[in-house]
């Protein structure tokens, strides 16, 4: 070899030694800095340091994927997005990078509200990559759910249905067609909101909610026996949403003109199933309507001592109240109000999931956005 070519290449050895050698110092000292500022807790620096040494990490697609993952677990979706855009800005990532990265850009952007462009990325991805299909229809999923598009929720679904947890998927078909026949109602289209229940049923028949929303239309439709069939399924489905129903039955025992030792047998049946005080409390209030206060309280007394809840004991005050006098009265009053004190900030559901806690139902938890984990809490405090 030309002894000019042998000195041209050693140069250029030195050169791409002394480049690489810098190049590898300066994403060194960047990498370092920002793991300083994460161990010290300067979160913020921390991120700011990893950011905007982004061209000295050019090469590593995978930590870059590590860091905006980390961002949008931190909740800085802002910059999250910026990391995974500027890994897509690149003109040379193959496709199986680029789909990756576009599937944690549509959670960046689902998780910032910007639900357009995750829906549409989200689209274009599963409709170009069959293996990122079911992550983009959880994604498109969770976008209708949030607009409240419930056939567009429901046709989602159905895609993924035969997949796994189809289990969840059902249940949550089953939900968004109540949720459909909630706004139908709503709107005075009863036809079609019988349609919407009828597809809820189709997909988890041991839905409680289905049961509640079908025997309120019967009910309102004056359709006694079909409300009461209706009701009369939910100790099957689940028999701790029995108490959601109470004023229903009760609403439809009396306007049916059915008979009402049936009512209270009904209730009584479901009390070997489950310990509700609510439902304890009802048939007191049956037994108070054909016997009087004494009989009422002696009944709640006699369930107290097996399952005692400050409900229970709120409502045995109550009857011993008016017949009480002088100093007795007083004093009554004063207990009533302790246990009224007890119960009033108490949450009545919590989520099985996630343990989120509220005073009204919610079929989909607002926390964990999991459907049908919210259940009634039992307990001293509770039912
Ligand atoms: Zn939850």
């Amino acid at each position: 070899m030309e002894s000019w070519i042998l000195w041209l290449l050693f140069v250029f050895a030195i050169a791409a030694g002394w480049w690489l050698g810098r190049r590898e110092r300066k994403q060194s000292r960047s990498l370092e800095l920002g793991l300083r500022h994460l161990l010290n807790d300067q979160h913020d620096q921390a991120v700011a340091a990893l950011v905007g040494e982004l061209e000295f990490l050019s090469d590593n697609v995978e930590t870059h994927l590590a860091l905006g993952g980390l961002l949008r677990r931190r909740g800085e979706l802002a910059k999250a997005v910026v990391v995974h855009e500027s890994i897509l800005s690149r003109a040379r990532l193959d496709t199986k990078t680029r789909h990756q990265v576009q599937i944690e850009l549509a959670r960046d952007y689902l998780q910032a509200g910007l639900l357009d462009r995750a829906e549409a990325l989200s689209i274009q991805l599963a409709r170009e990559n069959p293996r990122y299909q079911t992550d983009s229809l959880k994604i498109t999923l969770s976008i209708y759910e949030q607009e409240r598009e419930w056939q567009k929720a429901i046709d989602t679904a159905k895609l993924m249905v035969g997949g796994e947890n189809q289990e969840q998927i059902d249940e949550a078909i089953s939900h968004y067609y109540c949720e459909q026949a909630e706004q139908l109602i709503e709107t005075g289209d009863i036809a079609a909101a019988r349609v919407a229940i009828s597809g809820a049923t189709g997909h988890l028949a041991k839905n409680p909610r289905v049961s509640l929303l079908q025997a309120r239309l019967e009910l309102d439709e004056g359709r006694f026996e079909q409300a009461l069939k209706v009701l009369k399924r939910l100790p099957e489905q689940d028999v701790d949403f029995v108490p959601e129903a109470l004023v229903l039955l009760k609403k439809t025992y009396q306007l049916g003109g059915f008979d009402l030792d049936d009512y209270r047998g009904f209730l009584e049946n479901c009390l070997t199933k489950t310990s509700s005080i609510s439902i304890v409390l009802a048939l007191a209030e049956s037994v108070k309507e054909e016997q009087g206060d004494e009989a009422a309280a002696k009944y709640i007394a006699s369930h107290l001592k097996k399952n005692p809840t400050l409900r229970g004991l709120r409502q045995l005050i109550d009857l011993h109240v008016e017949n009480a006098h002088g100093i007795s009265k007083q004093n009554l009053y004063i207990l009533r109000s302790f246990a009224d004190a007890l119960v009033a900030d108490k949450p009545a559901y919590r989520c099985i999931e996630c343990g989120f806690e509220g005073k009204r139902l919610n079929w989909h938890c607002p926390s964990c956005k999991k459907w049908s984990s919210t259940r009634p809490i039992f307990g001293l405090e509770g039912e």
